[in-house]
């Protein structure tokens, strides 16, 4: 029997180990997982340890084409370990299947973006390619049933064997690859490492190590935060998120996304800059919708640091602002009027007045990103009435990083899968290429 060792016992791995049942390679292999969390009871799987809603999507949640096939797939597997059963005997709509599980004679809950096809038509037609997603949401409250379940059903196999409290510090790669522990040394035939987000101080070391793992970045996306009025946006409260893409007439791809109604603009701040977000609180409603509008910016070579290029572009902001933690903040009207904020008008901003300085953030962006910024949110008010009114909000800067990608061809007997391969982000995406990587061994 060839080892194996799997680091990190989450999403991507529930996904590498189901495949490997599916596949019937399992046999082929004594496994052992190692885990940094002290017991599967107490909620180490981080990733379904969450909120737990499994989207179906090709558009969101990684960047990676994973067929449908393989997405209900995974929402079934995670369905049937929380305990729902499907009350349809036939799937012959997939989606209907899925949506007929239930639990204890209550449905799951379910949700889908541009289920109306009026709306779904009103975005296109105006250029816009509307993101589809559906989304099933275990609960918070089901999800110690999920980990439990999985935990049981993959320990059921005498080849696999759990060690949890363990924490993987390095590995040493080679003809056998090496996995260096807190408590020992353990050599392989064949390595996944599946540490998530969390493990990003044993990715950093991979990295350092062997450089020629991973993918070079070209891309960062830059834009604003955008903050208008609720019942500007609310026609679109009942659908999970509003996420479209539009290519702009600068030929930069444009994109709505991260929408919070009812929310509140946030700062982010980074060791050296301070950038924007925003976030809903259930219990704290406000006045104003808001949500990220991005420009994706590319860049070829000489320019290889698309990173630094948005770094440095958060920092003009703060340089303006006058304060390292302190963003700018424009009405749309004089944003497309080159003008600098004085007053504001009738939207008043939810981020804090500390936070903030009335500027012009054409000071900041380049005239392309601008150019898209603009167009984008123009058209976007022909599709939704006011989006693109004077006083609305616009904060600057937003960027969302990209992070390195792991090449998983360079090296042999080597997977690195989910959110720490840089292709994932999402519990469908990390289990779906777990569980397509298994199936290709
Ligand atoms: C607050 C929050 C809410 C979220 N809600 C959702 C949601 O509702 N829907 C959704 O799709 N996504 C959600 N996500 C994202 C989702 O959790 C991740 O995308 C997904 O879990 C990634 O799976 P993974 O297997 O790559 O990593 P993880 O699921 O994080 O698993 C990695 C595992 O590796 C272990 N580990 C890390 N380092 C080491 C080490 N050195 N040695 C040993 N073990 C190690 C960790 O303890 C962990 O158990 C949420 C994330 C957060 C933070």
């Amino acid at each position: 029997m060839k080892k194996m060792g799997i680091v990190g016992f989450g999403a991507a791995a529930i996904g590498f180990l189901q495949g490997l049942i599916e596949s019937k390679k399992i046999d082929d292999y004594e496994i052992v997982v190692f885990e940094r969390g002290k017991d599967h009871a107490h909620n180490t799987i981080s990733g379904v340890r969450m909120d737990g809603k499994i989207f179906v999507s090709r558009g969101m949640g990684g960047e990676l084409d994973i067929p449908f096939e393989v997405q209900y797939k995974i929402v079934e597997l995670y369905l049937s370990h929380s305990g729902y059963r499907p009350t349809l005997k036939e799937r012959i709509d997939p989606i209907e299947y899925l949506k007929s599980f239930e639990k204890d004679g209550k449905k799951i809950e379910f949700g889908e973006s541009f289920a109306d096809d009026e709306t779904y038509r009103k975005f296109y037609d105006h250029g816009f390619e509307p993101i589809k997603a559906y989304f099933f949401h275990l609960g918070t409250d089901v999800l110690k049933d999920t980990n439990n379940n999985l935990f049981e059903h993959f320990s059921s196999f005498k080849n696999v064997h759990f060690v949890f409290d363990t924490i993987v510090e390095d590995v040493e790669l080679g003809s056998k690859h090496k996995v260096i522990t807190n408590k020992g040394e353990f050599v392989f035939d064949e390595l996944v490492v599946a540490v998530g987000r969390s493990g990003h101080r044993l990715m950093d070391r991979i990295k350092e190590k062997y450089p020629q793992l991973v993918r070079e970045n070209y891309y960062v996306d830059i834009g604003v935060r955008y903050e208008l009025p609720n019942h500007v946006m609310e026609e679109f409260f009942d659908m999970y998120e509003v996420k479209v893409r539009y290519k702009t007439r600068t030929g930069y791809m444009c994109r709505l996304f991260c929408q919070n109604p009812a929310g509140k603009v946030t700062l982010e701040k980074y060791e050296d800059f301070t950038t924007v977000n925003g976030y809903s609180d259930t219990h704290h409603k406000t006045q104003n919708t808001n949500f990220a509008v991005l420009v994706t910016t590319r860049f070829t070579e000489p320019f290889k640091d698309p990173t630094g290029y948005g770094k440095n572009l958060a920092k003009l902001a703060n340089i303006l602002a006058g304060d390292r933690e302190k963003v700018i903040l424009q009405t749309y009207g004089d944003f497309k009027e080159y003008r600098r904020t004085k007053r504001l008008g009738r939207v008043q901003p939810t981020l804090h007045e500390d936070s903030f300085i009335l500027g012009d953030a054409n000071l900041v962006f380049p005239s392309k990103i601008r150019e898209s910024l603009v167009d984008f949110i123009d058209n976007l008010d022909r599709v939704i009435r006011g989006v693109a009114y004077f006083d609305n909000l616009l904060y600057a800067v937003e960027v969302k990083f990209y992070s390195n990608k792991f090449c998983n061809d360079v090296v042999e007997h080597l997977h690195v899968i989910g959110d720490c391969s840089g292709w994932t982000r999402s519990i469908q995406y990390a289990t779906s290429m777990g569980y397509i990587r298994a199936l290709r061994l």
